[in-house]
């Protein structure tokens, strides 16, 4: 029987949660469980895609397709399993599954309301997350802050469900933030009083509590809460602001953390084999060699916007012993070449990621013909490779003011087109060509040498491609398509030989990216980059 964890945050939002989650995930997995992690969000879209990464940052892709939280990709980059959507849930989508089903008649005769009808869609996520992968622990992590209005039906769903499950086959973690008064030199206790007092008003009493903190708790803080919070002592578990995200699991453990769920879980405890997990912090905490690589995006002010990216390009530098810096910049800042030149001249490496619009785009072409032009080590994702492709059009092979139609709908030259499975499609959610797709890799070239391997596949999130009508006059000149559609239709990998890395992909690499497991192309570069320092 699967056994649930309940991940609940109060006093602040962004007490990062979700890398708790993944951590608790790291560590049971690495006693021998089998474990699933899901996400609720509170929030009434039925999923993140619609919205701007300036809202909610970074929309992580499974392999189904799904367009899901950035807490996603922690979950998947910390046990390393391919996650689904039914391990992502908003109250969007429930909402949605219910008044389909009035709609249907389904509720014939009922009144249709938030007890039993939207709890009851909640549990059954419950159920079906458990049934799809079977594990021996679920943890599920509650969006948002305890006391918001959004998230109560998700929180009165777990009650119902810890009593329905009965004594001992769940727990509820209640994560929250203690403030340091510096003038006073005191870590304050009072406002995670209130909110557990919030959550046991809900009817659930946590059985632990993990406390973001700045600085060391002291004992005395710890005893006070676990009195005035009705948990164990040993319950009490401090999470100290980390270095880097991948040390907090082995911070926890230290605490005995595992120990302690385990025998709330009635699971019996085993030896944690964390060794490789040690080594890679050690390679973390040791680099031999620094980098910086240029990221040139729109939603630069926000680096949650990119996470996968920024964690892709770390995972590639400690299988390189090196420290990634990252400059970030803002691509609508560069308005001329010379305003590119200066900007990189003191970056190893160029990456332009993914985005949507107009905005910023003149400004990436810029800075993927300085990389061209100066040899500078390039990646391009997604929006990265079209751009690659019209920069190459206009400044190589001649085709004046040759652009995507998603920026330039009357250009001459439409190098980047919408797909023709995209021409009538009309509404904005999930409508993408979204997923994991097969991709055959031409041989002889950057891609096949970093993939080493024929067909490969990768997870997608677009609805332009290259315009195979420039695939002649563009190849002639010397863009080398590396990879495509199984039927050899649709461009996935662009490249240029003579460069030592200049390599562009139409899918998105990052999501697949683990901190032990670097993924090929991020490799590629970062061994480029190294190379020529
Ligand atoms: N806007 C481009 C498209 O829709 C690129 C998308 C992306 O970078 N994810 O094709």
């Amino acid at each position: 029987m699967t056994k649930y964890i309940f991940i609940t945050g109060g006093v602040v939002s962004s007490l990062g949660k979700g890398i708790l989650a993944a951590s608790l995930g790291r560590l049971l997995v690495s006693k021998g469980y089998k474990v699933s992690i899901q996400k609720f969000d509170p929030y009434i879209n039925v999923d993140p895609g619609t919205m701007s990464p300036f809202q909610h940052g970074e929309v992580f892709v499974c392999d189904d397709g799904a367009e899901t939280d950035l807490d996603l990709g922690h979950y998947e980059r910390f046990i390393n399993t391919d996650l689904s959507q039914i391990n992502n849930v908003t109250s969007g989508s429930v909402y949605q599954t219910v008044i389909n089903k009035e709609r249907r008649g389904e509720y014939l005769g009922a009144t249709v309301q938030m007890i039993p009808h939207i709890t009851g869609e909640i549990k059954s996520r419950l159920i079906q997350a458990t049934k799809k992968d079977n594990p021996d622990i679920l943890i599920a992590e509650i969006g948002g802050t305890i006391g918001d209005i959004e998230s109560l039906p998700f929180i009165e769903a777990i009650r119902q469900f810890r009593t329905e499950i009965g004594h001992g086959n769940s727990m509820s973690i209640h994560v929250t933030l203690l403030p340091y008064l510096p003038t006073s030199g005191e870590l304050k206790t009072k406002p995670s009083q209130h909110s557990v007092n919030v959550l046991r008003s809900y009817g659930i009493q946590p059985e632990m509590l993990v406390l973001r903190t700045q600085v060391p708790i002291g004992k005395n803080e710890k005893d006070k809460l676990a009195l005035f919070c009705s948990v164990n002592k040993d319950c009490v578990i401090e999470c100290k602001d980390m270095n880097t995200i991948y040390e907090v699991p082995i911070y926890l453990e230290n605490q005995g953390i595992t120990k302690e769920i385990l025998k709330i879980l009635n699971l019996e405890d085993r030896e944690a084999k964390l060794a490789d997990w040690e080594e890679l912090i050690y390679a973390i905490k040791h680099p031999k060699k620094e980098a910086t690589i240029g990221l040139v995006g729109k939603y630069t002010e926000l680096n949650d916007a990119y996470i996968s990216v920024v964690e892709s390009l770390k995972h590639a530098g400690f299988k390189n012993s090196a420290k990634i810096n990252i400059k970030w910049i803002a691509s609508d800042n560069i308005t001329t070449y010379k305003e590119a030149e200066e900007i990189l001249s003191d970056v190893d490496g160029i990456l332009v990621p993914g985005g949507f619009g107009t905005r910023g785009i003149e400004g990436k072409l810029k800075v993927i013909k300085y990389a061209r032009e100066n040899n500078v080590p390039y990646l391009g994702l997604c929006l990265g490779m079209q751009c690659a492709v019209i920069e190459f059009a206009r400044n190589v092979a001649g085709l004046n003011n040759a652009n995507s139609t998603e920026f330039d709908k009357t250009t001459e030259y439409k190098v980047v087109d919408l797909m023709e499975e995209q021409k009538n499609i009309l509404g904005y959610g999930a409508t993408m060509r979204l997923g994991s797709y097969p991709c055959k890799i031409t041989p002889n070239t950057k891609a096949h040498q970093a993939y080493q391997a024929d067909i490969i596949n990768e997870r997608h999130r677009h609805r332009f491609e290259f315009n195979n009508e420039y695939k002649e006059i563009l190849t002639q000149k010397g863009l080398v398509i590396s990879g495509t559609s199984p039927d050899g239709l649709l461009a996935e990998i662009v490249e240029i030989p003579k460069n030592d890395w200049f390599v562009a992909c139409q899918f998105h690499p990052e999501f697949k990216s683990r901190p032990q497991n670097p993924h090929p192309l991020f490799l590629g570069f970062i061994d480029a980059v190294l190379n020529q320092k």
